[in-house]
């Protein structure tokens, strides 16, 4: 098998940030998941099992049984996600060609993660050397973030400060100024050795799935939560289901769509509803999260439940209106 990637290695895209392989949006473990489709999870992991959000006004832990995710690095540093899946399959014979790519119609599956063109998310932030103990903070306010959150996350001394953006990028670099004054000032961290990161993220509420007869996975296909920017579990899973799709001779473009489009409207009616929540600064969240049953809650607002079923024309017509590119079909792959 032979994989085209444009960087030098992969994960070169990323900056050594910490991300979280969310672990709340299905019963099953992620971990056990990704075992599933017999992939190792050697990469570096921790599991968080408390996360607290506030608006600065109000604090909430968020406090879970099961890990609610999997903190992993993102980068070219050897325990990395991204270097040791590489590892993993070039030991299983991939051979993989790096700075290097090929046409779409010489493609099998496209996985080159989000379009350039008009990106519907931003995210800018700093990685740090620290001796703070390992925690998780976000901040959903307006003047740290816009229309998302900013998130402190530390583990095992290695940690990061970023701003998520779904508006107004061109402020990025003042909203990320406001995001690390604030989490100093609310936990006293402190940290050195700082590095700069950032990239865009791309979002399709109707994916097509295929380019010409190429299978797409992924960012490619636009495949992320559209209230928070997770993306890597729907990536993996996407890659397995076109991989497997293809030796088995089955329609990628039906599994896909079966598997991913209620999960794709929940996205619509969440972010719906977060975006009519900041106007209220975010008591609505905030007070969810305090409930003892929100990690069922949460569970069922990533499953398309009947509340969001009955919400979604009304969603749907405020993100058309205030996301039009996000509900047209997959954006061609135009940059390969
Ligand atoms: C700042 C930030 C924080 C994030 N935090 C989280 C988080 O906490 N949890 C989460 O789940 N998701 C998070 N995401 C989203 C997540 O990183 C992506 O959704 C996920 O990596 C998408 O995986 P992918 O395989 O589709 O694409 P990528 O991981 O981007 O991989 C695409 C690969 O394709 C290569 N490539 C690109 N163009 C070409 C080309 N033309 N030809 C050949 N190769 C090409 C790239 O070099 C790269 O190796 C975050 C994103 C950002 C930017």
């Amino acid at each position: 098998m032979q994989v085209f990637d444009i960087n030098k290695t992969s994960g070169a895209r990323f900056g050594e940030d910490l991300q979280g392989l969310e672990n709340w949006s299905d019963k099953e473990d992620t971990l056990d998941l990704l075992q599933s489709f017999r992939l190792e999870t050697s990469f570096y992991f921790k599991p968080f099992f408390k996360s607290t959000f506030t608006n600065t006004s109000k604090s909430v832990d968020l406090i879970t049984k099961v890990p609610l995710f999997y903190l992993v690095k993102r980068g070219i540093s050897s325990n990395s996600l991204d270097q040791v899946l590489l590892n993993q399959a070039e030991k299983n014979g991939v051979n993989v060609h790096f700075d290097k790519t090929i046409p779409v119609n010489e493609a099998d599956i496209i996985a080159t993660g989000p379009f350039n063109k008009k990106p519907a998310a931003f995210g800018q932030g700093i990685t740090f050397k620290t001796n703070h103990k390992d925690i998780s903070v976000s901040i959903i306010n307006n003047s740290t973030s816009c229309l998302a959150y900013a998130y402190l996350l530390v583990a095992d001394g290695h940690g990061c400060i970023a701003t998520v953006l779904f508006d107004d990028f061109t402020n990025a670099k003042n909203y990320l100024k406001e995001s690390i004054k604030t989490f100093e000032k609310i936990t006293r961290i402190t940290y050195e050795n700082t590095r700069p990161f950032g990239s865009f993220g791309n979002f399709s509420l109707q994916p097509e799935y295929k380019d010409g007869d190429a299978l797409l996975v992924g960012e490619a296909a636009g495949l992320q939560d559209f209230l928070a920017g997770f993306g890597m579990k729907t990536a993996i899973k996407s890659g397995y289901l076109a991989a497997r799709s293809i030796i088995e001779n089955t329609d990628y473009q039906e599994i896909a769509k079966r598997e991913f489009s209620d999960y794709l409207k929940a996205g619509i009616v969440n972010r719906y509803l977060f975006e009519k929540d900041a106007k209220h600064h975010h008591k609505l969240f905030l007070s969810g999260i305090e409930r003892p049953d929100f990690p069922e809650i949460l569970q069922s607002l990533y499953n398309f439940n009947k509340y969001q079923r009955r919400l979604y024309p009304l969603a749907y017509r405020y993100i058309k209106k205030k996301y039009p590119k996000v509900l047209g079909k997959t954006a061609k792959t135009v940059h390969l």
